[in-house]
């Protein structure tokens, strides 16, 4: 497995994640960059989100050693989760319609 795979993993394993794009790696000397846009539930509160990021950072870490992560933590609304190359999981894997376009959430 990749390492862009193991960390896709830790994020989809991680409960409460909705899903996630923008997914990068980049090496700064002896330390490494991870960046990456984390789709959670938009009814939660600030504080859970929060708490969500930091388990994922924490197992980021525990993987990569040295690693610095930037989260940007985004809402599970229709224009953050159509965006190209995301990663989603719905508990109702409901079809959702947009601009005459059917999207099918794929279930992980
Ligand atoms: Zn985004």
């Amino acid at each position: 497995m990749s390492e862009i795979q193991e960390l896709e993993e830790l994020i989809m394993g991680t409960s409460k994640v909705v899903g996630y794009h923008k997914l990068r790696t980049r090496k700064a000397g002896s330390t490494r960059q991870i960046d990456y846009h984390l789709i959670v539930p938009s009814d939660i509160s600030v504080l859970e989100a929060h708490n969500i990021a930091q388990e994922i950072e924490n197992k980021m870490k525990v993987k990569l050693t040295d690693a610095t992560v930037v989260t940007h933590i985004e809402p599970d609304t229709i224009d953050m989760t159509i965006e190209p190359n995301t990663e989603i999981r719905r508990r109702d894997f409901r079809r959702v319609h947009f601009h005459g376009k059917r999207f099918h959430r794929r279930k992980r």
